[in-house]
């Protein structure tokens, strides 16, 4: 499931570029039985099937026994939601540890034995824990120095400063009677950044309230 995201794009060229490493690593490579059973029913009944507590841990400690400063982290609908501040601090690490579950997720001794936190990619549920991490590790990568091609545009991108990203535009400089805001061409440097200002301003308090509020409340001198 990762050969497409971490061998296309930005993750390819920040792994060819040593700017990080991936593993992936195999939770049934340390099963304890000839089938490499990584599942078993649940204990007081019910539907859904459980992941083992030992194949897990044992997957996870094989990267963390060389490797003290590694976060582990379990992809969960049940965590807290993952946000571009949390890509900021994940990025800042040196050794992640995407944790994948599957069926009803984890034996709950997983938890207090090998993971130190759950992040949830948003309030659905999907069938495992790969589409999660690989969103994850997407955010986190292209936040690490020399990821993206320049630096400085992640910090222009969405979330970063509390507020959307502001309209771009491209060639030509119209099309079907639709054309870019006169101030782009002007070559006006200041009119150009307070105009992409006031339009972040305004597309976040339209469309995000919620954000829009928390900027506000920090920087009261803003008006969309
Ligand atoms: N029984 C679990 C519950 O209701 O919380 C759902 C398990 S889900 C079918 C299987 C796995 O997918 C989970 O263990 C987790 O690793 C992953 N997963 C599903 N939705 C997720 C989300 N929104 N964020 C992060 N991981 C998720």
């Amino acid at each position: 499931m990762f050969d497409g995201p971490f061998t296309e794009s930005i993750i390819k060229r920040a792994v060819d570029a040593e700017v990080c490493e991936i593993e992936i690593v195999d939770i049934r490579d340390f099963t304890h039985d000839k089938h490499n059973t990584a599942d078993d029913t649940p204990y007081g009944g019910g539907c859904g099937m459980v992941m083992k507590v030992e194949p897990v841990v044992e997957a996870v400690e094989s990267v963390t026994k060389d490797s003290p400063d590694a976060r582990v982290i379990y992809l969960s609908p049940q965590g807290p939601r993952f946000t571009q501040n949390k890509a900021r601090e994940l990025a800042a690490l040196p050794h992640l540890v995407l944790l994948c579950g599957h069926y009803e997720g984890i034996d709950e001794r997983a938890f207090e034995l090998a993971v130190h936190e759950e992040l949830s990619i948003g309030d659905y549920v999907l069938t495992g824990g790969e589409l999660p991490a690989m969103v994850v590790a997407d955010s986190v990568i292209r936040l690490l120095p020399g990821a993206v091609g320049n630096d400085a545009s992640v910090q222009n991108d969405s979330f970063w400063n509390g507020l959307l990203d502001c309209p771009h535009y491209t060639r030509p400089e119209e099309y079907r009677g639709l054309r870019v805001p006169g101030v782009l061409l002007s070559g006006h440097h200041a009119k150009i950044d307070e105009w992409r200002h006031q339009q972040a301003l305004e597309k976040t308090h339209r469309i995000r309230p919620d954000l829009y509020e928390t900027y506000h409340s920090t920087d009261p001198q803003d008006e969309a």
